[in-house]
């Protein structure tokens, strides 16, 4: 029987590199949130994002959302306050906005890369002033599957209002836009190394900071903001989000297939691109033009609601045990298998069809105006992402998708398509 198909899963270097740094991890009683691996791993990643031409500094933390949390704190965000973000998103975006007292307000995405749209950003800054008296204190854009967005115009609103930038590149780690590294634009730059992300550390995260200094401030947030006497002395509220010496022992391991799993990625991407050419209603996203340069984390296909798809007549008729992305843990039972908004029926039938042949497929991320968690918070909104929420879906992109199960995947769609 053929193995399933996921979405993308990590995958080890070859000569088990991180099994020799988690070792010495071991031998050196480094066995804790900090040590030699850290700062090691730090160090591959600040080669990595800067090239020869930048000084970013990099700090490792526990998790991507500890990234967007502390990168928050440092720009002043508190209670009261407005973030503007990327509606398109993961919940992880916008969620520590929430922990950090503060309202996020969500801006939809245009049409060429999915994300954050520039002059909806600009009128929506400028609503928020009018409507409050006050600037919001940051711009969170999200690479969305690994697309860039369009920092260039993105940072031209930013320096008109003055407001720093958070570039949330958790799923883009290595795409570029205009030959630069994603992260390296705005203030900060986060990124992930969750286990479903291009490069893992089993759970981590990083944030891309301006310099040395701001690297200090985010580190000591990091480690309890623990002031400098023999005795634990605390005048702020700290976090425990230092990434341990073990994880970044898997981190290093894996900086060294980095390159190697974002050409795969665009390897998988051109495949996806060929195959899916001749199939009527169905698109594969793609760079919107030469500045773009996605790591293409995963491959997205957009569904004409035309198509007609086996079984999408009994589509929503059984309810879902259990969360998308269940692996990771949490699930809840739903006892209604609808919302007032959800993917198209041919869409779950695809999804339920491609699940059947064992491929793991996924809709695109539900747009954050449209969860009733934020179902309060304002929203500049143009009806993108709910269009492409509708129609879209996310398909297997990782380390262990090969030329042949590409090849499988697209003639079950075909199949699947009446
Ligand atoms: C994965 C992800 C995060 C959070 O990263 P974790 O390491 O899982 O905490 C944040 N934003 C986006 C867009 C993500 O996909």
């Amino acid at each position: 029987m053929r193995k399933r198909i996921y979405l993308c899963l990590a995958r080890m270097s070859e000569d088990d590199l991180e099994m020799k740094y988690i070792r010495e991890a071991f031998d050196t009683r480094w066995v804790a949130p900090l040590g030699p691996n850290v700062n090691a791993f730090e160090k591959d990643l600040e080669n990595f994002v800067n090239g020869t031409e930048l000084e970013k500094r990099v700090v490792a933390l526990s998790a991507g959302t500890a990234a967007v949390h502390l990168a928050l704190l440092a720009c002043g965000v508190g209670p009261g306050d407005e973030v503007m973000v990327q509606s398109f998103t993961f919940c992880a975006s916008a969620n520590p906005v929430r922990y950090l007292g503060a309202t996020p307000v969500f801006v939809d995405s245009e049409e060429g890369s999915w994300n954050m749209d520039p002059e909806l950003l600009d009128a929506a800054i400028r609503d928020r002033i009018a409507k409050t008296g006050r600037k919001p204190k940051a711009i969170v854009p999200t690479a969305l599957y690994g697309m860039p967005y369009r920092i260039d115009a993105i940072l031209e609103v930013a320096g008109k209002y003055g407001i720093p930038v958070v570039e949330d590149c958790a799923e883009g780690l290595g795409s570029r836009f205009n030959g630069r590294v994603l992260g390296t634009f705005g203030q900060y730059g986060v990124l992930s190394f969750n286990g479903n992300k291009i490069i893992t550390t089993s759970g981590g995260g990083a944030l891309v900071c301006p310099d040395a200094a701001a690297k200090e401030r985010i580190m000591w947030y990091a480690t309890q903001a623990r002031e400098a006497y023999p005795y634990y002395q605390h005048e702020a509220i700290g976090y425990n989000y230092r990434m341990s010496n073990i994880c970044a022992g898997i981190g290093r391991g894996q900086m060294t297939v980095l390159d190697k799993h974002i050409s795969h990625h665009r390897h998988v991407y051109e495949l996806y691109r060929e195959l899916f050419r001749d199939v009527d209603g169905i698109e594969v996203h793609c760079n919107p033009d030469s500045r773009f340069d996605s790591n293409f984390w995963l491959n997205t296909i957009t569904i004409a609601p035309e198509l007609h798809v086996k079984g999408q007549e009994n589509a929503y008729d059984t309810v879902v045990k259990g969360a998308v992305g269940g692996a990771a843990g949490v699930v809840r039972a739903t006892e209604c298998a609808h919302t007032d908004c959800e993917p198209n029926a041919n869409v779950e039938a695809l999804r339920v069809f491609l699940d059947q042949k064992g491929i793991e497929a996924r809709p695109l991320w539900k747009p954050m105006h449209k969860q009733p968690v934020y179902k309060d918070a304002p929203a500049y909104v143009n009806g993108v992402s709910e269009a492409l929420f509708k129609c879209g879906m996310c398909l297997p992109s990782g380390p262990y998708v090969g030329d042949e199960e590409v090849r499988y995947i697209v003639e079950c769609v075909k199949d699947a398509i009446v």
